[in-house]
Order: C-alpha cells, then structure tokens, then sequence
C-alpha cells in the first residue's frame, strides 16, 4: 500500500522521550525547547488584513530583504533574492533533501548530529556518513577521505553551538572545510538555528561566505530567538540552487504562515532587537553557568564535558562507557529525563555512552535536584 521509502520512516525519538518528559513532577533536560519566559506577547490586533490572504512561495519581500541584509552583514554575499522563507527551517532539510538525495545517495554529516536531520534524510534512503567532530570543528582528513571514498551528494553541518555537541568550529576550522567543499565542489548545507545564541561572543564567519566554488545553502530560524510555535525559519542560497528550491517549497506548502512571517518582520525591524537578543542572550548565559556549577557539584566524578558556548545542550561522556538508552526508563520512573547520546549518531553501531542534557528550560532552582536524580540512576543502573 505505502511507497518504499516508508520503510525508512523511523520515528524521532525526541518526540517520544518530549511526551514522557511532560509527566508532572518530571525535570526534563531532554528537549531542546527555549525558556517559555522569553516569549514576547505580540499585538496581534495589528496584523494587516491584506496578509490572511495567500502569499509568495519565497516568502514576504520585506522579510526577504531583512533577513539579506542580516546576513550581508555576517559576512555572507547575498540578496534578498536568494532567500526562501520556510515553515521553520526543519523545512529546509526536507527540501536539501528532496533536491538532492536518491535512494543509496550518499550524504556526509558530523558525528553526532542533529537526529531529525538523520531522519529526513534516511526517508529519501541516503547512506549518512559521520565524520568527527573535534574540540573546535571537524576531523578534517576524515571528512576529506569521506568526499574521496563516497562521493556524497551534499554535507550537512552545524557549526555553531552544534546540537547535540555544543561544538563551536573556530575560525581557522571553518576555513580549512571551506577549502575542502571548493577542492570537490561538494554542495554545503549551513545550519545555524543556534547561531545567535552566544555567551561568550565568539567569532562565527559562515563557512558559506568563505566558499569560492561550491554551492551552498545556509538556514537560519526565529525559533531561538522569538516563537518556536510560530514555524518560521529560512534559507538562503546559491543562485543556482534557488529556482529548485522556490519549486520544491511550492510543491510541498505553497508558502510560510504569513502572520508569522510578519511577526518575524516585527521582530527584525523591531529597534530594541539588539537589547531583546542581549537579555536573552545572558538569560541563557545564567542558565548555562547555574548548569555548569550544577555539573560541576553532582557529576565531576561520573562524567566528561566542556561547557558550551553557546546554544542550548551540554554533552557529556560517561567515564563508565555504557549504552545509555536502557537508562531512559528507571530515568524517567525517577521523575528526570535526559537524551541519550546514541540517537544522534549515524553509524549502526553508534558510540555508546555520550548524553545531552538542555539547560534552557529547566529553573535554575531544579537543576541540582534533577542531576541528583539522574546521578542516582547512572549509579544504580
Ligand atoms: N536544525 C537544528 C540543528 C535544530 O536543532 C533544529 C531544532 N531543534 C532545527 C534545525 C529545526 O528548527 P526550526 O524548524 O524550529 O527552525
């Protein structure tokens, strides 16, 4: 009855462990969800009519030229028509997806990356390669010798603040993979839902805008910085990559809600968005500092880490290496939930023994009580 590729549907974890996390009583370090007290509480009286009607697939043209600009500005040589407005920038995995990916196409990506990505992409049956992740970037030999031995269709990077890792690449790093794309003119896909989040001001070129040969596309979202509900994310990319995309985007939702690309508009053009993004910005710095000394006073002794500088996720390593997913339910029976490190890699046989805790949505107050609970399991388990 179904198409082959249904086969290959596999469910999001994430979304599973959200729903079990959601218990009353349960502290969650599981999802990736922002602080729900950094939502503005938007006017929606002053929507203009004229936007309940249909809009453009690309998205509003004022919103288009903002976003360009933003983007001019971090370095990227672009305009507002090389930008796509999507139903948040998940939405652009679907379509690098479609634009790229036949069955047993291969497709390189960091090693862990972001599990709905994997999933988007094993949907349309593309062989995932991971190549490591170091401190400050990617095993570059590896990632050479991957494009060398598989010939991949595309990669997919995260480079600042990478979920699940929180690994930021430096400058330097960013370079050398530049480099790499050109020599195979291997397309790229830049994806920086966390870029913004930054608390130690840390220097990000786009690896996009240090790209002479290869195409490229770059995504950005407003789910960090405004409304994660609201699905407005997105792309920019490569003029001859666009007119595939602008089809595909119409193919599949016609164009974005229009009210939340107006909001986003609002947000952009809004002149307290400097100070809006600096309070939020040391909102999570707090958080992310209460959860390193949280870290620091219940697991030095059962785990490795770097605090991240920036985005939303520790990562830890377990100094007694063992799969963590059995942990999941004496976890969750315990009121915690975290995730466990395995969903994130590509490889059959996973790593074992990594998990990413978020500390964006947890009160300061609970952190040390929900590592105690979690300590507890990893002990007893
Ligand atoms: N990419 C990465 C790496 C993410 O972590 C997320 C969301 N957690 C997304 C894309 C999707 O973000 P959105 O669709 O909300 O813009």
């Amino acid at each position: 009855m179904f198409a082959q590729r249904i086969q290959h549907l596999t469910s999001s974890i994430i979304r599973e462990i959200l729903a079990a996390a959601q218990q009353p009583g349960v502290i969650s370090f599981a999802g990736g969800l922002p602080a729900a007290g950094s939502f503005p509480e938007p006017d929606w009286c002053s929507l203009p009519t004229r936007l309940k009607q249909y809009g453009m697939s690309e998205g509003e043209p004022e919103l288009r030229e903002a976003i360009a600009a933003e983007a001019r500005s971090k370095g990227i040589s672009c305009d507002a028509s090389q930008v796509l407005v999507l139903s948040g920038s998940q939405q652009g995995l679907d379509l690098a997806s479609k634009l790229f990916i036949d069955p047993d196409s291969h497709v390189l990506v960091e090693s862990p990356t972001y599990l709905a990505a994997l999933q988007s992409f094993r949907l349309f049956q593309a062989k995932c390669d991971g190549v490591p992740l170091t401190a400050n970037g990617l095993d570059i030999e590896a990632f050479e010798a991957q494009i060398r031995t598989n010939q991949p269709r595309f990669s997919y990077l995260i480079p600042s603040f990478q979920n699940p890792s929180g690994t930021c690449y430096g400058p330097a790093e960013r370079q050398a993979v530049a480099e790499v794309l050109d020599r195979y003119e291997l397309p790229l896909v830049e994806d920086e839902p966390y870029c913004e989040l930054d608390y130690d001001d840390v220097p990000k070129p786009p690896i996009c805008s240090l790209v002479k040969k290869a195409p490229w596309i770059y995504q950005g979202s407003f789910s960090k910085v405004l409304i994660p509900g609201l699905r407005v994310g997105y792309l920019i990319a490569h003029p001859v990559l666009m007119p595939h995309l602008v089809r595909l985007k119409q193919a599949a939702d016609l164009h974005t809600n229009r009210p939340g690309q107006w909001l986003a508009l609002e947000y952009m053009r809004s002149a307290d968005k400097p100070q809006r993004l600096a309070r939020l910005q040391s909102f999570y710095r707090e958080r992310r500092d209460a959860f390193a000394a949280a870290l620091d006073a219940e697991f030095s002794d059962i785990a490795d880490w770097q605090v991240p500088s920036g985005g939303l996720f520790f990562w830890l390593k377990l100094k007694n290496v063992r799969d963590t997913r059995p942990l999941l339910k004496p976890a969750l029976a315990a009121g915690v939930a975290f995730m466990p490190g395995e969903a994130f890699f590509a490889e059959e046989n996973p790593p074992v023994g990594f998990l990413r805790l978020n500390f964006s949505h947890t009160e300061p107050e609970l952190m040390v009580e929900g590592l105690r609970r979690l300590r507890k399991v990893l002990l007893e388990a």
